[in-house]
């Protein structure tokens, strides 16, 4: 316990390290104390940069159309049963104006990877949200396209992107994806967005089938190369219309304890208490928070078309998960001493202890 506990002063120090310790680290997530140790520190951590005040996202999900067929994905192209939707430009639209409304100053435009948006029609909607909310950041969270469509993304005004990279093993990813996606081009997009300028969000899956602890290493070390803005994670869940639906769901208390390696690694980025935490356990979220997690995207998009964007089963998408309950989430926050800030809570890497 006392060589575990020094990794996770290591850690906090140095924000590195090799895989073979955080092979050790993992190995030894079933110990309470050790948990309980990492969560203390990074939540420590959290606190000394960014206070008590957890950034909120407005999470409007334009389409649940997708080409992919991911086989842990409810939404994948072979799941007959989803019913599919696309929101129009007038709808999202609406959905800003409710989300500046309640004090939200970033909006997420998250969907599938769907041709019926064009490149062009993405790029004239953010562009038309910026221009009416120019207070706004725009995130983007429409999957893999080539450079130059990023580039355009990022012309039109679009600050930031989330793209997953689910696992960062070339086999395992082999495994939860059809052959005609690879490890590689995620990696690439997630360079090229980079490179470009915009604030990258990526991260993982944790328990998702045939994942191994090496696995979570490659996962936690690609993070430690790429230096992302955000980061992503939550447990697999399993959805009933997929090839994984008898797989069981990940770990939360896993879940949690690489959140906090993360949050020790990673002092300045911004890493949400994710949806799928807030499914498996009534107060995942909170838990999130106290181990290292300082954002909450609370869903805006239309409650007509929110239970048909179901990446995985049960997910959640009203009470304190909806936009218009932020009262419900202020006060949860409350019980556990944080509140939310209205700010679009960019990046900014500070340096501290
Ligand atoms: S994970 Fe994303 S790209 Fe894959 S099927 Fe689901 S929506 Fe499509």
């Amino acid at each position: 316990m006392e060589t575990m506990k020094k990794l996770i002063d290591k850690l906090a120090q140095t924000r590195a390290l090799s895989r073979e310790e955080f092979k050790s680290l993992l190995l030894s997530s079933s110990d309470n104390a050790l948990r309980a140790y990492a969560a203390k520190r990074a939540g420590e951590k959290a606190v000394k940069r960014f206070g008590k005040g957890i950034y909120i996202r407005g999470l409007i999900e334009i389409s649940n159309i997708c080409k992919n067929d991911c086989y842990y994905c409810g939404l994948r192209r072979s799941n007959t049963k989803c019913r599919r939707y696309r929101l129009t430009e007038e709808e999202i639209l609406d959905c800003c104006r409710q989300g500046h409304g309640l004090g939200f100053r970033t909006f997420v435009l998250q969907g599938g990877e769907d041709g019926g948006f064009s490149d062009e029609s993405l790029c004239a909607l953010v562009k038309e949200i910026k221009k009416r909310y120019p207070d706004c950041a725009v995130t983007l969270s429409v999957g893999e396209r080539e450079r130059d469509v990023y580039q355009q993304f990022f012309d039109a005004g679009a600050d930031r992107y989330l793209l997953r990279h689910e696992t960062a093993d070339d086999e395992h990813y082999s495994k939860l994806h059809p052959a005609n996606l690879s490890l590689e081009k995620r990696k690439q997009c997630l360079y090229d967005l980079k490179e470009i300028g915009f604030q990258v969000g990526t991260g993982f899956l944790v328990g998702s089938p045939y994942q191994t602890i090496d696995n979570l290493c490659s996962d936690l070390l690609f993070i430690q190369e790429f230096r992302p803005q955000m980061i992503g994670i939550g447990p697999f869940i399993p959805h009933q219309d997929t090839p994984f639906k008898n797989e069981p769901a990940g770990s939360l208390v896993l879940t949690l304890f690489l959140l906090s390696l993360l949050r020790l690694g990673h002092p300045n980025s911004l890493i949400p208490a994710t949806t799928a935490v807030g499914t498996l356990c009534e107060d995942g979220r909170e838990q999130a928070i106290l181990a290292g997690a300082n954002v909450v995207m609370p869903n805006l998009s239309p409650s007509l078309h929110r239970k048909d964007y179901m990446l995985y089963d049960n997910k959640l998408s009203d009470g304190a998960e909806g936009a218009e309950a932020k009262d419900v989430l202020e006060a949860r926050l409350d019980k556990i001493g944080f509140h939310i800030v209205t700010d679009r809570g960019d990046f900014k890497a500070i340096e501290i202890e």
